[in-house]
């Protein structure tokens, strides 16, 4: 039987109903009790490390949580991580980079409605990721409705549908029928060579503006006496910033002078952006911005965290950032 180690960090699947709405309250024996299948077909090891809601989950709790898988990694052939499914994509994106050649599968999984709920989808969600954690195939996924997703790709889109999550510009990981779990070997994430490093230094310093017409440039001076290294814009479309009455690009000149790393994706979700096609993303560019291409938000914002985590230097930003780390970019 293949061993499995069960990691809780709280979430939808594991609370219970309290005057104040729903509170994480199980533990990690309480969600391996409710599903016998699992001690079954796996040897199951758990370890609770947090209990919170995942809006609570933050920086300094995306290393505690590499942290535990790196240190665990060696004694099982996969990880499961319960975890919430509002801020999940951008657990799984900074693990993605912080655990970057983890040699095993990790997964992430959770669920709309408590383990404890009749109607629950945990089990489902559950299975899919124990499924994956045995798979062998190695890199940071999410697993929810059947589907598994690269980490770094994936996005929450639904509130309540349990079909909550969409891998965005990258193919499903793999997904479940009557043959059993199919895994897509080209949606895998590439394989650095070497042992995997723990790398969880990150920058907290990172703001996200999603661009509205006529937003007002001084917002980049606000964030720089906020001491706000780096910046991601969501720009419009397949990349576009406003320079007339209100400059924006010039700003954005100010902004690099003044030590702070901008990288532009597109507002849309799918197909990425393209800056070199309209004046309003070539002006941005020659500015120095970085692209994010195919990114994800969430990819875009952990990747310049963990990036500005790495190094100061301007050069080796912009290098680092540039290179697809974790199948988070390109195609
Ligand atoms: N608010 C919950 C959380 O992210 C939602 C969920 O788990 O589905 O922890």
């Amino acid at each position: 039987m293949k061993h499995i180690l069960l990691l809780t960090t709280g979430g939808t699947i594991a609370s219970r109903p309290t005057e104040e709405g729903l509170v994480p309250g199980l533990d990690g024996e309480d969600l391996a009790r409710s599903i016998p299948f699992l001690t079954d077909s796996y040897t199951v090891a758990v370890r609770d490390i947090l209990h919170l809601d995942s809006s609570n989950i933050q920086p300094e709790e995306w290393q505690l949580i590499a942290q535990a898988v790196y240190a665990e990694r060696g004694d099982y052939d996969g990880i499961v991580i319960t975890h919430g499914t509002d801020t999940m994509a951008y657990t799984a994106s900074v693990l993605s980079f912080m655990l970057r050649g983890i040699p095993i599968p990790v997964v992430l999984t959770g669920s709309q409605l408590p383990i404890e709920h009749p109607l629950t989808d945990a089990l489902e969600n559950l299975r899919i990721a124990f499924a994956m954690a045995c798979s062998g195939a190695p890199g940071v996924f999410v697993a929810f409705d059947r589907k598994v997703i690269l980490g770094c790709r994936a996005v929450k889109t639904r509130t309540r549908d349990f079909d909550a999550f969409e891998s965005v510009n990258w193919p499903l990981v793999g997904s479940v029928d009557a043959g059993g779990l199919h895994i897509d070997p080209s949606a895998l994430p590439p394989r650095p060579g070497g042992d995997c490093v723990l790398r969880s230094e990150l920058c907290r310093d990172v703001f996200l503006i999603k661009l509205t017409p006529g937003l007002n440039p001084e917002l980049f001076d606000l964030l720089h006496q906020m001491h706000y290294r780096g910046v991601v814009i969501e720009a419009f479309g397949a990349g576009g910033l406003h320079f007339i009455r209100r400059d924006l690009i010039s700003r954005l000149h100010k902004a690099a002078q003044g030590g702070m790393t901008v990288v532009v994706c597109s507002q849309c979700l799918y197909e990425g952006s393209d800056f070199t096609l309209y004046q309003a993303g070539q002006k941005a560019l020659a500015q120095g911005v970085i692209q994010g291409y195919d990114m994800t938000t969430e990819a875009a914002v952990t990747k310049l965290m963990w990036v500005l985590g790495q190094t100061r230097d301007p050069a080796e930003v912009q290098a680092l950032f540039a290179r697809n780390l974790a199948g988070e970019v390109g195609r």
